[in-house]
């Protein structure tokens, strides 16, 4: 298998922190937050997070992320949700090749001579680690 960064590496263009969907915050990541930012869960949830449904996400300001920061990086990385740290390698890819195609069109990080098949082991790689 070749090397991860020539399949895939983030070219941090913050373009999946824009939009107006987010990821959800599972309590555990939420305490994880609140400890790294100094807050009480309650006031993370208050200043940060808002209930969709029966989860809990993060607040989307401006058309991003509300932990999108001025430099273009992630304002809480190394706490980040899992969903973010496994971004672009979601397992909907290794059912259909199509929803790679999708991913990509949106995230420059994938080498233009990666193949399905790598990617596929890749997301395989990952989910193995998680
Ligand atoms: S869109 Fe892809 S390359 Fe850009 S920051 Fe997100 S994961 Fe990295
Ligand atoms: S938590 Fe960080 S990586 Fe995740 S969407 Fe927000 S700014 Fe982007």
């Amino acid at each position: 298998m070749k090397e991860k960064t020539a399949i895939f590496e983030c070219k941090m263009c913050g373009h999946c922190c824009h939009g107006e969907a987010t990821v959800s915050v599972s309590p555990k990541e939420q305490k994880k937050i609140a400890e790294f930012l100094n807050l009480s869960v309650e006031e993370l949830k208050k200043r940060y997070l808002r209930p969709k449904g029966n989860i809990t996400e993060m607040k989307i300001v401006d058309g991003h992320c509300i932990f999108y920061g001025k430099d273009g990086l992630c304002t809480i990385h190394p706490v980040k949700p899992f969903h973010c740290k496994r971004w672009p390698l979601h397992p909907s890819i290794l059912g259909d090749e199509n929803a790679w195609k999708a991913i990509k069109a949106d995230c420059p990080g994938f080498s233009e001579d990666a193949t399905y098949e790598e990617v596929k082991d890749l997301v395989r790689s990952v989910l193995n680690e998680s």
